[in-house]
């Protein structure tokens, strides 16, 4: 078997009829009800609500959360399926849903059944939302260097400190929220970091400023400022101080969506820009019938594709439980992001001086892929997973 796999199993992704006509529902809706309206979104930068309520409606909050605690089931490709489709139209759209599964997924694979019980069925069923609360203004990528606390008094905890870049804040009714308490350890920089759940109307958790980034209009993030905020012992999610890991783990897992975001919109890039060049005409011809587009509109599809299959495959290893999802995970992400980026860059050129109108709706796909290859781990550090798993698979090597 090709390093690092082991079994042929890892190299099969069974998509179903079942994904095949969710993926169809998910298109008409999308079509009929979120493209006509991607003026709005950009221009208003919020979700008009009645679209997000039909998408709670349509049960797309409960995809990939199993049954038991309120959700459709489905699993990890059903969930890519779902947000590639909502990226297709807009990838503020599919980041107001998908932000979920940051909460969602640390709370289930960690979370006392107290906590599932209680916090997962009603982000499944829609009624409540939730968000993840863990990058600060001096950490990002280097999640060890948070300076949030939480401090122990009696049988709660009380949590100080600023987060930045928090998608869904303003609207969240839960956030999954990591802070310090303890000091990390020489040997373990990792040590010392717990997550917890808190609620947003508890006292001292307070909504800052909302930032402007370059792309997801409709979805852009927060500041979150806790003040004081007193937790109590049983909405901490895995063990004291080893936060770090449900953090991680959490990552290796969402970061199979943001790929999914990628290929969303490649996928729209693309066929905005295949329509075009039949359609317009230079010097006699269908661009496409000039050499140099014909061969960019090959690469174009080209990475489209690769990026959705490398997308699949790390979706079938998660859901089938396979260690080495957390290669194929970054691989992924790091390559579908970086061919929504290259691929919405050939759209605008190919569409010219329109490409760069606002109007034509094409240019927004560059300003959202240059968000995906940032968030939910930098593609930078995309690479640097990609290096240590292979060391660690290869050579026991630990890096
Ligand atoms: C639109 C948006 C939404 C977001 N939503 C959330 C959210 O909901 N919740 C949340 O907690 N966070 C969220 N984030 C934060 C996001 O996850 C971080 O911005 C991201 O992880 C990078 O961290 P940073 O911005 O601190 O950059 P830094 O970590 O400071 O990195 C700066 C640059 O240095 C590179 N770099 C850093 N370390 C290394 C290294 N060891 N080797 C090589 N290169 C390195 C990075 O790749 C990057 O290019 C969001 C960000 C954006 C833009």
């Amino acid at each position: 078997m090709v390093f690092p796999f082991k079994s042929i199993e890892d190299f099969r992704i069974e998509i179903t009829e079942e994904h095949e006509l969710f993926r169809k529902s998910v298109r008409e809706f999308v079509e009929s009800r979120v493209m006509p309206r991607w003026r709005e979104i950009e221009e208003s930068n919020k979700i008009p609500e009645d679209i997000y309520d039909e998408m709670v409606k349509l049960g797309f909050t409960g995809v990939g959360i199993p049954e038991e605690y309120g959700g459709q089931g489905g699993g990890m490709l059903m969930a890519v399926i779902l947000t590639e489709e909502l990226s297709r139209a807009s990838t503020a759209l599919s980041a107001a849903i998908g932000v979920r599964d940051l909460f969602v997924a640390p709370v289930l694979r960690y979370g006392s059944e107290y906590l599932r019980k209680k916090y997962v069925p009603p982000v499944a069923r829609g009624e409540a939302r939730a968000a993840h609360a863990n990058t600060e203004p001096g950490a990002g990528s280097d999640v060890a260097g948070i300076q949030t606390t939480a401090r122990r008094v009696n049988n709660h905890y009380v949590i100080s400190g600023r987060k930045i870049f928090i998608t869904g804040a303003a609207e969240a009714d839960y956030l999954l929220v990591s802070a310090r308490t303890d000091a990390p350890r020489t040997d373990k920089r990792w040590w010392g970091i717990t997550t917890f759940v808190i609620e947003r109307e508890w006292p001292g958790v307070r909504i800052g400023q909302q930032f402007r980034v370059l792309g997801l209009r409709g979805e852009q993030p927060y500041e979150v400022i806790l003040d004081e905020v007193k937790v109590p012992e049983e909405n901490i999610v895995g063990n004291v101080n080893e936060g770090f890991k449900v953090l991680m783990d959490t990552y290796d897992h969402t970061r199979i969506g943001v790929a999914a975001q990628g290929v969303g919109i490649a996928q729209a890039a693309f066929e905005k820009t295949l329509n075009y060049a039949l359609q317009r005409e230079t010097f006699g011809q269908p661009l496409i019938a000039h050499g140099i587009i014909t061969e960019r509109i090959a690469d174009m599809y080209m990475r489209l594709q690769a990026a959705r299959l490398l997308t699949y495959w790390a979706a079938a290893l998660a859901d089938k439980g396979r260690p080495e999802f957390v290669i194929a995970a970054s691989l992924a992400k790091a390559y579908a992001t970086e061919a929504a980026e290259w691929i919405a860059r050939q759209a605008i050129q190919i569409h010219g001086g329109y490409g760069v109108d606002f109007e034509t709706g094409v240019e927004r796909y560059l300003r959202d892929a240059i968000i995906t290859t940032i968030y939910e781990g930098t593609n930078e550090i995309q690479r640097l997973v990609i290096v240590r798993q292979l060391l660690r698979q290869a050579f026991g090597l630990k890096i």
